[in-house]
């Protein structure tokens, strides 16, 4: 990760400080806690790089921790997922993968600590009425019947919930905070409730689960955490947090909130994402449409550009949505200095040069990289007969069209100029050939020695030579801006693109590329960069994704301002 420095921001200054203060002796122990309920999107890219990178820049530790207390909802395939991603980011947490349903005895254990105190009581209040119980933001809550119970009582109930006595939802365990605290979340939260469901690690042992805030810091303390790095929506919960660690008397990580990742024409919401996945709106959690790491890694996407992109958007308090153009050009940077340059034509059209000789070819030398000149020089095959794109002729070319058009003169890259001098068209009308004349003066795409200039350059392949691809263009997931602002009654996927998957199945590609090995990256010459698909693309048959344009699109923010 050399090439990377990732700017300072408040987070790294909390750590400064209490580095300076000598807490926790100077150590900095951070974590990433996902819950193994769906595939890492990219809004957990940035709170890992943020975990994982305080921890590396400070010579700390960052744990992974599977924050397993949903039962129901989690899956091994998950973990399997979200293990791969974090490692494929860079990141390695070394042997400290760990999992909340490991410390599910001792988060037992604390829970009697609390009772013993009285300072948690099983209440049997229907979630209904528990709810009208907890008042409103402007209203105080009103007292459980329950909270009089004697602590042998409750001790004695929450034994019975442990051993499946219960029905679900028919009794809870409560911490007694504060039912008049304006912050609801103290109102005497549920820390335990009963679940009669298998657990993908601990099976059948538990029908109680503990709830999220109250597994979720005493994991934290268990592993010695400092900063207990979280996103602003569990602010609220702070309060929380700090008490019930307060409470146990046990050690104390700071917990700081930072703001979401919000991306342009996406979501980042792992429940929408499981129904793209589960409707099969995408083809699964890899899809390279999708928000996902998984997908972004299919897409053509390389660690690296994801984490220059999570440094550049920072770390701030409040809220925010990037554009997804910001993402684009991270890689775009990347790919500009990193991948081959080739031709390949999406949508062919055949050119004759009539007065090439027929059965000649030619090795004509072409540039890998002109950013990198170590990547060399290769040779491309020209012969009489090639393909170009379709849109780089026009019968009738509107004004400064300086490509193909009848009469007109056009550079081939690194071939010759050629002149139209002959359409073919079928009985609709549809343009079938062109016909061509080239100048043997221009070889290389050179200026001839008379000093005539042309205005375009076009990409082409020869046809005989040509290997056929296919090749999926991608475009936005969901067509709106903000996939959420949809008309009343109707839910978020009306918003989704009906265009965002374009597959072209007879692309013509130059012969070096018939082999190509999956996950190789190119250019392809005015077209963008591609990924050879790490699944679909076999030697002889290649496929290759479109990672992203070349268009260079703050480019096209900046004039949309003006
Ligand atoms: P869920 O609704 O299932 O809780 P979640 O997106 O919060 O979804 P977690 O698995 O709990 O998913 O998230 C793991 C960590 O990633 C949490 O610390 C969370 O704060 C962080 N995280 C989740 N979404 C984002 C996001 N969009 N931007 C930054 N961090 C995020
Ligand atoms: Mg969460």
């Amino acid at each position: 990760m050399a090439t990377e420095k990732t700017p300072s921001n408040f987070i790294r200054d909390i750590v400064d400080a209490d580095i300076a203060k000598g807490k926790n002796g100077g150590r900095v122990h951070t974590r990433f806690p996902p819950e193994p309920n769906g595939y890492l999107h990219i809004g957990h890219a940035k709170a890992i790089c943020i975990s994982f990178g305080i921890a590396r820049d400070y010579h700390g530790l960052c744990n992974l921790r599977f924050d397993d207390t949903n039962p129901e909802k989690e899956d091994v395939e998950y973990v399997d997922s979200i293990r791969e991603d974090v490692r494929w980011l860079g990141f390695d947490w070394v042997d400290r993968e760990y999992y909340a349903s490991d410390y599910f005895d001792a988060i037992y254990q604390h829970a009697l600590t609390l009772i013993k105190k009285g300072m948690a009581y099983v209440c049997d209040l229907t979630p209904d009425e528990q709810r009208k119980h907890r008042g409103t933001l402007t209203a105080p809550g009103k007292d459980s019947p329950y909270r009089g119970r004697t602590v042998e009582e409750n001790l004695e109930l929450f034994e019975r919930m442990r051993r499946g006595e219960f029905d679900e939802g028919t009794r809870v365990l409560r911490a007694k905070i504060d039912m008049a605290s304006p912050n609801i979340t103290m109102r005497y939260p549920t820390i335990y409730r009963i679940k009669k469901a298998s657990h993908h690690r601990t099976g059948d042992k538990w029908c109680i689960y503990p709830m999220y805030d109250f597994t979720h810091c005493i994991s934290d303390s268990i592993e010695g955490i400092t900063h207990s790095l979280c996103t602003l929506e569990f602010e609220n919960n702070r309060p929380l947090y700090d008490w019930v660690l307060d409470q146990l008397g046990v050690h104390h990580p700071q917990q700081i909130e930072f703001a979401r990742l919000n991306l342009t024409h996406t979501v980042l919401s792992k429940r929408i994402l499981l129904k793209l996945v589960q409707q099969k709106t995408v083809s699964g959690w890899d899809d390279p449409r999708m928000p996902t790491i998984s997908g972004f890694r299919r897409r053509g996407f390389t660690p690296s550009s994801i984490r220059n992109f999570c440094d550049r958007i920072g770390v701030a308090k409040f809220n925010s949505t990037i554009d997804v153009v910001v993402l684009e050009n991270s890689i775009r940077e990347e790919l500009n200095r990193t991948a081959p340059r080739m031709m390949a034509v999406l949508d062919p059209l055949k050119v004759v040069i009539t007065n090439y000789p027929e059965g000649k070819t030619e090795e004509m030398d072409a540039t890998n990289n002109p950013e990198d000149p170590a990547a060399g020089t290769r040779k491309v095959p020209f012969s009489r007969e090639l393909y170009i794109e379709r849109d780089d002729f026009r019968e009738t070319p509107p004004p400064k069209f300086f490509r193909l058009a009848p009469g007109q003169e056009v550079r081939l890259r690194y071939g010759y100029f050629i002149k139209c001098e002959k359409v073919l068209k079928d009985a609709e009308g549809k343009v079938l050939e062109v016909h061509c004349t080239y100048d043997p003066a221009t070889r290389g795409g050179n200026n001839p020695p008379d000093g005539r200039k042309v205005k375009g350059t076009i990409h082409w392949v020869s046809a005989q030579h040509a290997v056929r691809a296919e090749v999926r263009l991608y475009d936005h997931l969901f067509a709106a801006k903000d996939p959420a602002d949809v008309p009343e009654g109707q839910d978020i996927f009306v918003n989704l693109n009906p265009k965002s998957l374009t597959v072209v199945p007879g692309a013509c590609l130059e012969p070096c590329l018939k082999d190509v090995r999956a996950g190789a990256r190119v250019q392809f010459e005015r077209l963008g960069y591609f990924f050879a698909d790490p699944v679909d693309s076999r030697p002889g048959k290649p496929v290759f994704n479109r990672t992203v344009t070349l268009r260079d699109t703050w480019e096209k923010i900046e004039k949309g301002r003006k």
